[in-house]
């Protein structure tokens, strides 16, 4: 059979040289295969009238037949509006024009018949429909009847003769050409067991659909492919390497482990964090190599795990690291570190960007030489100049921020790959976790420890600033401190930083009486931790900084975070900040300032902010305001989501299945070796084979 996936787009009539560069550069259409799986990201519906009572949300285009029964100018300004209303006998829906309101008024008549096409929206308690298109009834044999598909074009595309239209001509043209025949991706069992439709007809439903319902049903099977072949990828990952990584078995629970644990452990765990060091030691004990995904919200106490986890591996004769995403955190670890250890006899070092040379030139043969027990660092550890002598676990602290590259960089630091712990404390949406993250086993220490009280989270425009500082002046006499964070925006940076810059002169006039210090990326090292440690000293009542706090800080006696310019943060970056405060005793309290004009969707944010504390619950809540693409994480994620249909924040119903029936197919056939499997095995080679080391995958 022809594949799709070579034959170039030039062989189809129609399409030259010149459209087919066009097809490329603006809709990434190269093979056949790229054409047929472009699909149209809207329908108008001709197919039938519906009736005003039927209409719900989320519809398509649709149809309705009926009369004006008045007209009504409302609003002033750029809300001023022309509001038709329209009966069908079974209700009323308003049509609205915000654009040539005389003309339209003019042109249709009260009490006559139309046909009107649109696509309604909710609004409040109702719906309605702007800038519908309305015909008269006698005109109606000019409407074509089906579903209509609408491709995305660019203007590019348009000026060349390639718009929707066009699209779907060589859409036919291809299917007809290949008598609407396409060879079948998923096995006759898959198809059996989920009683999807064959590929064949989704695709031809997709572009030219006969009903809704066959529409819907061609959307679910390609976005079950979509997730199924990302999950059996995962899954095949994952167990490859459970079977050709051999992990390192730490059976004992020694000295280190227990000594810390019964002299020097300050506190009890939370439930949370014994349930997790439990599955931590059954992996470390099953004599195969641990991938597990550590979530928990801020402030949850991760850092006491890792520490446990890294005494076991000491008290088996290896070395562990932690490997944090920015020097003030790899200090930070470092101190807290050395704060739970005390006297115990345990090696650390501490290896970052800003380690002397003459101190590298002592630590890295001592590293080698395996006298340091513990080695915590940033980036500056994968260097190929860091040589362990028994690398046994490998800490990954706040993951979104090391490329899957990154990772892998550490599992060659031993002759056999180390254990490996990713910590993070951004909570992510489960859908996202299991197509990101579906290879890991994940722990999750959902107990905060006790006697926290939750953030009070207030939000403030900027026009009240007077009560706010009277506010910060009021918890500074009580012996508080206070963070103040400015956004740093790529590309505005120059602004960002004269906004902290500012800020920074105007709170050292306005706290004259107090001490104000201020950290940013912009400055070397040595300056921005001594600025830090008169903060964590408590010299300084006052830090102001851009996001380079976000991760790690640990100051318990701060209550009270102001974030600058709420608006340009995103939801997970707000619950990072404010997971800053509430540390200690003392009710803490997140001020969310922001000017007065804001989209709805970042008043909804901010709302979301006010009114959960739960990491979990603003994760979901900001997939779904903003989809998958823009999440923090995904663009690094090194796995390419560019989903064509599925949308990890609307299917998640089907991704969960679609990775059960991957479960299923490779519980059966684990390398997908069976003849009947084939199929399934070519096709993740073909779509994940090039941007995979399949031997080198974290
Ligand atoms: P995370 O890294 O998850 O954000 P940390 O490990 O920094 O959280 O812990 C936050 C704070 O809680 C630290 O001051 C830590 O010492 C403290 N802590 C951790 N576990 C407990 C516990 N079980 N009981 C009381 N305090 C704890
Ligand atoms: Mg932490």
């Amino acid at each position: 059979m022809l594949e799709l996936d070579k034959r170039s787009i030039t062989y189809l009539p129609g399409v030259g040289p010149k459209k087919a560069e066009i097809l490329q550069k603006e809709a990434g259409i190269v093979s056949y295969e790229d054409l047929l799986y472009y699909f149209p990201y809207k329908y108008i519906d001709r197919s039938r009238f519906y009736k005003v009572v039927e209409i719900r949300g989320n519809m398509p285009y649709i149809q309705l037949k009926g009369r004006f029964i008045s007209f009504e100018t409302l609003g002033e300004g750029r809300t001023r509006r022309l509001v038709g209303r329209f009966s069908d006998g079974t209700g009323v829906i308003d049509l609205v024009w915000f654009k040539g309101l005389a003309y339209v008024k003019d042109k249709y008549s009260i009490g006559k018949e139309y046909i009107v096409f649109g696509k309604p929206t909710e609004f409040g308690h109702s719906y309605n429909i702007a800038h519908p298109d309305v015909d008269p009834v006698e005109n109606q044999e000019q409407v074509t009847g089906g579903l209509t598909p609408y491709y995305p074009t660019t203007e590019k595309m348009k000026k060349s003769f390639l718009n929707s239209r066009a699209i779907q001509n060589y859409q036919y043209s291809l299917l007809s050409n290949l008598g609407w025949k396409i060879q079948e991706i998923l096995t006759p069992e898959i198809l059996r067991k989920t009683g999807l439709m064959s590929l064949a007809e989704a695709i031809r439903q997709i572009h030219f659909p006969e009903t809704v319902d066959l529409l819907r049903k061609a959307q679910l099977r390609l976005k079950f492919d979509e997730l199924f072949y990302i999950q059996l990828n995962i899954l095949l990952t994952a167990s490859f390497r459970k079977t050709k990584f051999q992990g390192l078995l730490f059976p004992l629970v020694g000295d280190y482990f227990n000594t810390f644990y019964k002299e020097y452990l300050p506190f009890d765990l939370t439930n949370a964090q014994k349930r997790v060091i439990k599955e931590i030691r059954k992996d470390l004990g099953s004599g195969r190599q641990m991938n597990r995904l550590l979530q928990g919200d801020v402030g949850s106490g991760k850092t006491l795990v890792a520490l446990l986890t890294m005494l076991l591996a000491i008290d088996n004769k290896y070395q562990a690291c932690i490997m944090a995403p920015t020097e003030i955190l790899a200090n930070q670890h470092y101190a807290t570190i050395m704060g739970f250890l005390k006297d115990m006899d345990v090696r650390v070092a501490l290896l970052t960007g800003s380690t002397k040379k003459k101190e590298r030139n002592e630590l890295l043969p001592a590293i080698a030489s395996g006298e340091i027990n513990i080695v915590i660092g940033t980036h500056a550890l994968i260097e190929e100049t860091v040589v362990f002598h028994s690398l046994g676990l490998a800490i990954i602290d706040e993951q979104h921020r090391f490329g899957v590259e990154q990772r892998s960089r550490l599992w060659q630091k031993n002759r056999r790959v180390p254990h490996v712990l990713v910590m993070t404390a951004t909570p992510i949406p489960r859908t996202l976790a299991m197509t990101l993250y579906g290879d890991l086993d994940v722990s999750v220490i959902d107990e905060l420890p006790p006697g926290r009280k939750p953030v009070q989270t207030l939000h403030r425009y900027d026009n009240r600033k007077a009560e706010l500082y009277e506010f910060l002046r009021k918890e500074i006499r009580a012996g508080r401190q206070v963070y103040v964070v400015y956004p740093l925006i790529e590309g505005s940076e120059k602004v960002d930083y004269k906004n902290l810059e500012e800020g920074f002169e105007l709170f050292k006039e306005i706290f004259s009486d107090y001490t104000v210090c201020m950290v940013h990326g912009k400055m070397k090292a040595v300056d921005k931790e001594r600025e830090m440690q008169k903060f964590v000293k408590g010299e300084a009542q006052i830090l102001m900084a851009t996001t380079v706090i976000e991760v790690g800080v640990n100051v318990p006696n701060a209550t009270v975070m102001v974030i600058e310019s709420a608006e340009r943060f995103g939801l997970s970056q707000l619950h990072q900040l404010r997971g800053r405060v509430g540390r200690g005793g003392e009710q803490s309290y997140c001020v969310l300032v922001s000017s007065y004009k804001l989209s709805n969707e970042t008043r909804k944010r901010l709302e979301i902010m006010v009114n959960s504390n739960n990491g979990f619950d603003i994760a979901e809540a900001d997939l779904r305001l903003r989809g998958h693409g823009d999440l923090e994480g995904t663009q690094q994620s090194g796995m390419g989501l560019d989903l064509k249909i599925a949308n990890l924040g609307a299917d998640g119903q089907i991704l969960q299945f679609a990775r059960t029936i991957a479960q299923e197919v490779l519980e059966e056939d684990p390398d997908l070796s069976k003849e009947m499997n084939h199929i399934l095995k070519d096709r993740v080679n073909k779509l994940f084979a090039r941007k995979i080391n399949w031997g080198m995958i974290s």
